[in-house]
């Protein structure tokens, strides 16, 4: 199968074709949903009534191949990107931001073989390390070989870089400080908020060889307040309304407020199409009396089955705690790379100690009618391990039920073990 994936991509097919290759090879010989792609192509199948989900997947899947091609035919200049943060800033710079993360969410099932051969990664280390490196060196005589990353993402992630580095890849970084932020006093956050203001500027410099221009980055900040504010209503009418967006497609939709897929303009007419489909009384799809609403905090997963369980056992994913989504957007009252240092530093909600992140947690839990909170990491993190700790300790004290998933971040089906473990969850908070 893995090298049956590579020839077909290396004779030019794209992510669409792939996606109804491996459908077709599912129906062929009644095996299980084995790829990304797979679930992607059933869960597109089971939303044939909403035209605005239909024009959701066709950002999510031309996404990468177009941002490569136009940037290759001299279209339209687009750099890597790791963490959603940068996004505002690369479009005012009239750069796409290609995320990262998604190269490993629908590359190929021979990433991690690379990732250990090539770079001699040790079996045990973080998936989504040996993921990322293996696909980007898999595509490496065809994509952008321009990075830019933010040191506080992890330690793992950092020795990554500077092995592509080594691969030619022109890799920026951007310096963070990471901190306990429960403790943060307004002198120190006065200095970091300089400090990230000029790598801001540094930034622009890389992206396009000159400071931004702050009327344009304004317009993008303020894009993306607009974004947030759709996401959040589209969140709120899906409480009763939950298995007309399902779970993973959901995940999709937020996971565009990070880049828009490279194209923003569709990516906000895809909220719009989807704020008026929802908003039609007679467009409830029917789900079960007893249905269980849940929260999902942590990494998005990548293992798009763990999803489909979720929602065939009778429940929903409601409300999402992932990196990017309920942040308070960006300040309005404040020039706009103040104010994106200000986001940076105090506005998302992942960074720094998981303290502060519980409030968060909480106040969701009435509004999406949650009745227990799933916590996911990636095998192989150490910080999302703690983190789980920490949180499922807090939400136990408060007899809130809650799960603490460990999945795969590379490319292919979840452990029977993972699937059973949240089917028995939904069952036994829907009695
Ligand atoms: S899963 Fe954890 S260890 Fe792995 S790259 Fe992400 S933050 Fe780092």
């Amino acid at each position: 199968m893995a090298s049956e994936t590579i020839a077909l991509r290396d004779d030019g097919l794209n992510l669409a074709e792939l996606a109804r290759l491996d459908t077709a090879k599912k129906a062929r010989t009644g095996e299980g949903l084995e790829s990304q792609l797979a679930y992607l192509a059933e869960t597109r199948a089971d939303h044939a009534y909403s035209p605005a989900v239909q024009k959701l997947f066709d950002l999510v899947l031309s996404y990468i191949e177009d941002a490569e091609a136009n940037h290759r035919a001299g279209r339209q200049p687009a750099a890597w990107m790791c963490g959603g943060l940068w996004s505002p800033l690369y479009y005012a710079c009239d750069t796409v931001p290609i995320s990262i993360n998604e190269v490993g969410r629908l590359g190929s099932s021979d990433a991690m073989t690379v990732a250990e051969d090539y770079f001699q990664l040790p079996k045990e280390s973080c998936s989504m390390v040996g993921a990322v490196l293996g696909e980007f060196f898999l595509r490496a005589d065809r994509t952008v070989k321009r990075l830019a990353t933010y040191n506080m993402m992890c330690e793992p992630l950092n020795i990554a870089w500077e092995l592509l580095r080594a691969e030619g890849v022109d890799v920026f970084r951007v310096e963070g400080a990471n901190r306990p932020n429960t403790e943060d006093e307004a002198g120190r956050l006065r200095i970091i908020q300089d400090f990230i203001e000029s790598e801001l500027r540094d930034l622009a410099i890389w992206l396009h060889g000159r400071p931004v221009d702050e009327t344009r980055l304004s317009v993008e900040l303020l894009r993306y307040n607009r974004i947030l504010a759709k996401m959040r209503r589209i969140l709120h009418l899906r409480v009763e309304n939950p298995l007309y967006i399902r779970s993973l497609a959901t995940m999709y939709l937020l996971i565009g407020t990070g880049t828009y897929f490279g194209k923003p303009d569709a990516y906000e007419e895809v909220l719009d199409g989807l704020l008026e489909e929802l908003e039609r009384p007679d467009h409830i799809r029917p789900y079960p009396e007893n249905l269980v609403r849940l929260v999902w905090s942590g990494g998005r997963g990548q293992e798009f089955g763990v999803y489909k369980t979720i929602d065939d056992s009778g429940g929903a994913v409601t409300a999402w705690h992932t990196p990017d989504e309920w942040t308070r957007g960006y300040r309005e009252d404040l020039p706009p790379l103040q104010a994106y240092a200000d986001y940076i530093i105090t506005g998302r909600t992942m960074i720094g100690t998981p303290v502060r992140h519980l409030k968060r947690i909480e106040e969701t839990i009435a509004p999406f009618q949650a009745r227990g909170i799933l916590f996911y990491g990636y095998v192989g993190c150490s910080f999302a391990g703690i983190h789980r700790e920490i949180q499922s300790t807090h939400f136990q004290r408060l007899g809130i039920p809650t799960i603490a998933l460990e999945g795969s971040f590379q490319v292919g089906p979840p452990s029977g073990q993972l699937l059973t473990r949240i089917r028995a969850f939904v069952e036994m908070l829907s009695r």
